[in-house]
């Protein structure tokens, strides 16, 4: 069905940093498959790790235990909150599971408290369910959306989010650290604190949607750490698996027991295929120094995007995110923008573009300095040749 734009190449091949096309031509990926790619593509570790558990079993389903599953679990809960993990396929399936214990919790525990506080333009999903928490107009359409209270902030306006609470009395707060889809709008350290201490003071439950900006993305294994703050639920999906189909939440202390046997559950999850390639990501990252690899990359690549903001200000405005998961925005017209990623592409370069004039960047944690400076030159002749025009 036609329910995506695609650009006009095929692809044949992926390795490394780069795509390769059926007509030959080669592409810098600094998009990686939506923020899934974090350590490019066909890395050996993870395609090593796809042959050994290839070889012992494919799917058992959750009448067994799940070795690579535990063995991942407790690697995400060592490296996080102290919990339990729930797995499932996708970020949408992510936010149901949230959605259905973060009720459960509501029911039993809360004190009368329900619904949730999201920002303004979040993304975290297009289930129904997920449909409800998503704030973009284009996202919610008229489907119908099941009756759960939601209440939209403005990002960042801490008064507004105290009101908010007090008045409304929401069981959880849901936040992306830095809003992916909405535009890569970060929440301001002070902000997610903020929002920690409220659920810890009003008795709410603080949940971190780490979908796009978590598995070391943003140089920490999750963008909420930055903050140094304890949130009571994570959600993940996209790198986790290491280009496979995986999602889950990791339930802090508060949530960690209130699903019973029957209570969720899907078939599929945890692939023991995508666990595996989980643990491979999750080694490489954090025992084999990729992610502060990924940190020296991304230090490269901000300074640069800088030096250009400053060469061009008529043309580049903020420059927003953290690590690996940036958005340039820029002051041209969306068909602008949107030529200038053709233009990328047929010079073997591929960008994203979010919110029309916002170019998404999501390179692999293994964009090398060399790599970073040819893109930037292109760019800049692109930049200069508008500069020329205006
Ligand atoms: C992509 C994304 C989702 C949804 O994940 P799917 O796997 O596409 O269902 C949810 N939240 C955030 C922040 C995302 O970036």
């Amino acid at each position: 069905m036609s329910t995506y734009n695609r650009l006009p190449i095929a692809i044949t091949e992926a390795r490394g940093n780069y795509l390769y096309d059926t007509e030959g031509n080669t592409y810098l990926d600094l998009f990686t498959g939506l923020a899934v790619n974090i350590l490019g593509h066909s890395h050996p570790a993870v395609v090593q790790a796809l042959h050994e558990q290839g070889e012992k079993f494919l799917h058992i389903s959750n009448k067994f235990l799940n070795p690579p599953a535990i063995r991942l679990a407790r690697r995400l809960v060592e490296n996080s909150i102290l919990g339990r993990v729930f797995f499932c396929n996708s970020g949408a399936e992510a936010t149901e599971a949230a959605l259905k214990l973060i009720h459960k919790w509501s029911l039993k525990q809360s004190g009368g408290k329900s619904g949730f506080v999201v920002m303004k333009k979040s993304f975290h999903g297009r289930t129904l369910g997920a449909v409800r928490l998503t704030r973009q107009p284009g996202v919610q359409q008229d489907y119908p959306q099941p009756e759960i209270p939601v209440w939209e902030v403005e990002p960042n306006d801490i008064e507004q989010l105290k009101a908010v609470c007090k008045r409304e009395r929401p069981a959880a707060v849901l936040a992306e650290p830095i809003l992916g889809s909405g535009g890569i709008r970060p929440l301001e350290e002070s902000y997610l604190r903020e929002i920690e201490n409220l659920c810890r003071e009003q008795g709410m439950l603080c949940c971190m949607d780490e979908i796009q900006s978590g598995v070391g993305r943003t140089g920490q294994l999750f963008a909420y750490q930055h903050a140094g703050i304890q949130p009571d639920l994570i959600l993940f999906a996209k790198g986790i698996g290491g280009g496979l189909p995986l999602g889950g939440i990791i339930a802090g202390e508060t949530l960690s027991d209130l699903f019973r046997p029957g209570d969720h559950g899907t078939t599929f999850a945890p692939s023991p295929l995508s666990a595996a390639l989980g643990c491979a990501v999750l080694e490489e990252l954090l025992d084999r120094g990729q992610m502060e690899q990924g940190r020296n990359h991304a230090a490269h690549l901000w300074e640069r995007l800088r030096s250009l903001r400053e060469k061009y200000p008529e043309t580049v405005g903020e420059i927003r995110g953290r690590g690996m998961m940036i958005g340039l925005s820029t002051h041209r017209r969306a068909e602008e923008i949107e030529a200038l990623q053709r233009e990328l592409l047929a010079e073997g370069v591929l960008v994203d573009i979010t919110q029309q004039t916002v170019i998404r960047l999501l390179p692999p944690l293994t964009l090398t300095p060399e790599e970073t400076d040819r893109f930037v030159a292109k760019l800049d002749a692109h930049f200069a040749k508008w500069k020329g025009k205006a």
